[in-house]
């Protein structure tokens, strides 16, 4: 297969060269060209077409006050539904408050095979006040506005390893590149004025200094189901939470539930959600095990939920300023600032666990989840939008749900 130097060709002679290597038909070809934009050939290399994922928006949302529609990107049914529920049982209690530290990320020079770490510690320390100018005059514009490098920290590692840590406020961007500029400047200047070479220098992903943090207070009156008090259930959410804070592999799932809702509003803001996970999860294990990311107690009669994640994310920079959706996600969110969107994205983690936690202890999560499985299923065999409501009943008493059994229920319907 003669792919070399793919990224030099032109996106006719790309296709062509796929057509003929993998056999692709006109089908196929209409696949890529309905995709097509021109904004992605701006955003990757080896441009092809744009992926459909499906968005949609949350509602119920209030968060410090403030109605909230929030937009979602996602090919997972149910996240959206149970966002929104989530959402709405909070309004028992107000809606959800939501708090932001300083946008304060991390990037480190890593140094390896150090001979003498403490006297290396001594001679960074001796110089943090150069130190943070070499950084910030690498980047002066996020200086200008009030950003920039703010302090440093040193940490001694296993394996002769040292770190020094640039804490850098990065304002309205996540600011992974103008972070990386500034430690690659900080690398040169310690290998010529403290002949300290480095192995590397690049953005931490676990912006520990970078938090956002959700809560809400629910009367446990509200909780109540046909079948449940609500002190039952509560306590029962309670007992869930705890549950992750013991089991890995329930935290792991419990966590996966949060991300649901969270990496959905990154999406549709534009951000980096690799990022956002990698942060979330190595936020998880920060005591040393692996643990569920959200606290839920009861106290004077409400169930207490708190959230906090790192917030690795950006109002401006990456490809949110030439992507058309993502500016438009801001105008769902009536936001103007980073800070805001944080206190969305924690806020959403919060609902989506709730409303996790919510069904799995009162009637599961598969009611819902398989409603919308129905749907989803149907669909893809070519229900259309009068047979549904019908074929979703008949599939929901189907002892198994799968593609074949939707195929039947149609077919039934249509005889
Ligand atoms: P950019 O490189 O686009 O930098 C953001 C730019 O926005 C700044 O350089 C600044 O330019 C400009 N800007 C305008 N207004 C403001 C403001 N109010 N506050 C701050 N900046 C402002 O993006 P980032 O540096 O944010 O990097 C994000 C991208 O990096 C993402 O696409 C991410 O996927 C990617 N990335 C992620 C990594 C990781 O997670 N480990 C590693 C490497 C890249 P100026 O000051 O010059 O005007």
């Amino acid at each position: 297969m003669d792919l070399n130097h793919f990224y030099k060709k032109n996106y006719g002679d790309r296709l062509a060269l796929l057509k003929a290597q993998l056999g692709l038909n006109e089908a196929d070809l209409e696949v890529i060209a309905n995709g097509r934009t021109e904004k992605g050939n701006q955003i990757i290399e080896n441009y092809l077409t744009d992926f459909p994922v499906p968005e949609g928006v949350a509602v119920n949302f209030l968060i410090n006050g403030k109605e909230k529609i929030v937009p979602m990107v996602t090919e997972e049914p149910s996240v959206i539904a149970a966002a929104s529920h989530g959402a709405k049982m909070t309004l028992a209690g107000g809606g959800i408050q939501a708090r932001t530290t300083d946008h304060l990320m991390m990037g480190q020079v890593l140094m390896a095979n150090v001979e003498d770490a403490d006297e290396l510690s001594t001679q960074l320390n001796q110089n943090e006040a150069a130190i943070l100018k070499v950084a910030n005059d690498a980047h002066p514009s996020i200086v200008k506005r009030g950003g920039g490098a703010k302090k440093l920290r040193i940490r001694k590692l296993a394996h002769q390893f040292v770190s020094l840590d640039i804490f850098i406020d990065t304002k309205e961007a996540m600011g992974a590149n103008m972070i990386n500029t500034m430690l690659e400047a900080v690398a040169t200047y310690l290998h010529i004025k403290l002949h300290q070479t480095s192995l590397m220098a690049v953005l931490s992903n676990l912006s520990d200094e970078c938090l956002a943090t959700a809560t809400c207070q629910i009367p446990v009156a509200s909780l109540a189901t046909k079948k449940l008090s609500g002190e039952d259930v509560a306590d029962r959410i309670v007992i869930a939470s705890l549950a992750a804070q013991v089991d890995p592999y329930r935290a792991a799932t419990h966590n996966k539930g949060i991300m649901n809702g969270v990496d959905a509003v990154v999406m549709a803001t534009g951000n980096d959600w690799r990022s956002m996970e990698s942060g979330a999860h190595a936020y998880a294990v920060k005591d040393g095990q692996y643990r569920g990311l959200s606290d839920w107690k009861v106290s004077d009669g409400k169930l207490i939920g708190t959230l906090t994640l790192p917030m690795p994310v950006g109002f401006v920079g990456g490809s949110i300023n030439i992507n058309s959706s993502a500016q438009l996600a801001h105008k769902f969110l009536q936001i103007t600032s980073v800070k805001e969107l944080e206190t969305v994205i924690v806020s959403v983690g919060l609902a989506q666990n709730l409303a996790a936690l919510n069904a799995l202890v009162s009637e599961g999560i598969q009611r819902g989840h398989m409603h919308l499985q129905a749907k989803s299923l149907l669909l893809s065999v070519g229900a259309t939008d009068t047979e549904l409501p019908n074929a979703q009943l008949q599939l929901e008493k189907c002892p198994v749900m799968d593609a074949n059994t939707a195929k039947q229920v149609l077919k039934t319907l249509r005889n």
